[in-house]
């Protein structure tokens, strides 16, 4: 029995020092089978239903992916680099990847795919791999042209996988399209200033669109990281039964 202290001690002395600690995974049951949800960096994520691997804006760097199976899907949400991360792309293996994203990102990718590419506006749909997925706006609020997110560039995400229903945001405002959202079970939503909408905007429509479980990601900002703690009192406050999952979005810091 005292061996077990002494390999965690080792353990600590050998992997103590390594910054990209991923934050835990969460698994799901769903009807047929089992969602593993794993947070990455900001706004990537890597899901993994049975034997099919979907990264969302694989962005950081090759180190934060190590040990994950490599992707079948990859969904990218818009062109800026933290979602769209070529260098990140390069360093992965995507030979077997079929590629969802806006028209614009694929615009902008910059090594020639031999991957099946998806172009997906706001609003269309896709089957894949068992899949449904379709592309939900995402932009700032008021519309302008020249903000930072204009309605119809980026897609946010809603997956249909198995009887689950996930929602994944991009970067957006509060819009009247995530607050008309229904029988979402899992959102991940996005917080940071002043690019997206702050915690009490994010809240207000996490109230209303009511998800089973949601996740704040994407909190880092101009000014730092935004108060998920403060997001998650301010969801429960008003509703006790939407679960809120914070967790470690920024692993290298
Ligand atoms: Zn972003």
């Amino acid at each position: 029995m005292q061996i077990k202290p002494i390999i965690i001690s080792i353990s600590l002395l050998i992997f103590g020092n390594v910054s990209a600690q991923k934050a835990d995974s969460d698994i799901l049951k769903t009807k047929n089978g089992t969602l593993q949800i794993q947070p990455i960096l900001h706004s990537s994520l890597v899901l993994t239903y049975n034997k099919t691997t979907i990264y969302v804006d694989p962005y950081g760097g090759a180190k934060l992916y190590k040990g994950l199976k490599s992707p079948d899907i990859i969904l990218i949400t818009d062109i800026h680099g933290d979602h769209l991360d070529q260098k990140t792309l390069d360093s992965i293996d995507t030979s077997k990847a079929i590629f969802i994203l806006p028209e614009e990102a694929a615009k902008k990718l910059i090594k020639k795919y031999d991957n099946e590419i998806v172009i997906l506006q706001n609003g269309q749909g896709v089957h894949r791999l068992n899949f449904f997925i379709s592309a939900i706006p995402m932009y700032n609020l008021p519309e302008e042209p020249n903000s930072k997110h204009p309605k119809g560039r980026g897609n946010g995400y809603l997956l249909t996988i198995d009887d689950k229903q996930i929602y994944i945001s991009g970067d957006t405002e509060d819009t009247q399209e995530m607050r008309n959202l229904q029988n979402i079970d899992i959102a991940f939503v996005c917080m940071n200033l002043p690019y997206t909408m702050d915690i009490n905007q994010a809240a207000s429509a996490v109230l209303e669109f009511q998800p089973k479980i949601v996740y704040p990601f994407h909190y880092r900002g101009q000014d730092g990281f935004s108060d998920v703690e403060a997001f998650k009192k301010l969801v429960n406050a008003k509703n006790k039964t939407i679960e809120v999952r914070l967790k470690n979005w920024y692993p290298t810091n």
